[in-house]
């Protein structure tokens, strides 16, 4: 039976590791701060930052919510960024996407401190991760390592594949992968003969953003899956490519008429050493990064 790699219980370790360095720096006079820029109305992304809003609270770091309309202009959005920079009590600053259209989401991450990038996303940040050194790392490629590593999964002299090379996961993780000592590949959608290279990983990492594309003759027996993609799926059809047979999915499907599959085919699951299950496997470590990474940027600010 392969062994579920259970994110939830990592990143609730991770959370109270944070609180407990919070409380610490509480008795020196430091709370760390999060400001959360949340511009508009999108359900989905509205729920991603109050979870992470919250998961401050629940930590006893200070969060800052901060909602301007969707019809802010990117200069409008440049002085708020340059009033967080310049604030004390914030140590991170969060710009939440998508951004509207008519805002220029490249200049606008650019502008954020980057000892304050505590999305990891900012060019001198990227820099600090190609080199090596310690840094503000990409939340969720930071999260995938912390899985492998709580796990007892050896990474080192391990053949690594990441298939997905964006800036946010695939070539991030990649990196983190390779300072830990993995050989690592990349692959991406102009990849020839794709199976014949993820049969060859001993740790498969999927950042694609296409439901169950990695299917078991694209997996070697025993490996360990890191399936990051997130797909929502709501049609019947599709429900039974993936879970037919699955009661407890079922009725949760049925429920609330969706639910949601990773970039990995749940029939690869099966051949795997270990995995991460969607949900509950990568995605709550992206939260539990995101307040390491706000602890991290107080302490470094601060020198401490
Ligand atoms: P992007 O769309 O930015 O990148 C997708 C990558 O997959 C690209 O590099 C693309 O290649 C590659 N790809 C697409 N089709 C193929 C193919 N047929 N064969 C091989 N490679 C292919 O996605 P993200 O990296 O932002 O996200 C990936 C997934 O992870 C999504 O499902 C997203 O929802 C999820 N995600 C989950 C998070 C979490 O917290 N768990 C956080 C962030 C993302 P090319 O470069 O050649 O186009």
């Amino acid at each position: 039976m392969p062994r579920i790699l259970d994110g939830v219980a990592i990143a609730a370790e991770i959370k109270r590791e944070v609180a407990e360095e919070v409380r610490t720096l509480a008795a020196q006079g430091v709370r760390p701060g999060l400001a959360a820029v949340l511009v508009g109305k999108g359900a989905a992304s509205e729920i991603y930052v109050r979870n992470k809003v919250q998961a401050c609270a629940d930590l006893g770091i200070y969060s800052d919510l901060i909602t301007p309309l969707d019809t802010v202009t990117t200069e409008e959005m440049l002085d708020l960024v340059a009033a967080l920079n310049d604030r004390d009590d914030i140590d991170g600053i969060l710009i939440q996407l998508p951004l509207p259209h008519q805002v220029d989401a490249k200049v606008l991450l650019d502008a954020i401190a980057p000892s304050k990038d505590v999305d990891g996303f900012h060019p001198v940040n990227a820099g600090h991760l190609l080199a090596g050194r310690p840094a503000l790392a990409p939340c969720t490629p930071a999260g995938i390592i912390e899985i492998l590593k709580r796990s007892g999964i050896p990474i080192a002299g391990q053949h690594a594949v990441v298939v997905g090379r964006s800036d946010i996961v695939g070539k991030p993780a990649a990196l983190l992968l390779l300072h830990q000592n993995a050989t690592v590949t990349i692959c991406h959608s102009k990849t020839h003969d794709l199976g014949a290279i993820t049969r060859q990983a001993d740790i498969l990492v999927a950042a694609i953003g296409r439901p169950g594309f990695i299917t078991p003759e694209m997996v070697k027996p025993g490996a360990t899956l890191i399936d990051v993609g997130i797909n929502r799926i709501n049609n019947r059809e599709e429900f039974d490519r993936y879970f037919a047979g699955n009661t407890k999915r079922e009725a949760a499907f049925v429920k609330r008429g969706s639910t949601i599959v990773g970039d990995v085919h749940p029939k690869a699951f099966e051949l795997a050493g270990a995995y991460t299950p969607v949900p509950g496997g990568v995605g709550p470590l992206t939260i539990a990064m995101l307040m390491a990474n706000t602890l991290r940027a107080a302490k470094l600010r601060r020198g401490l």
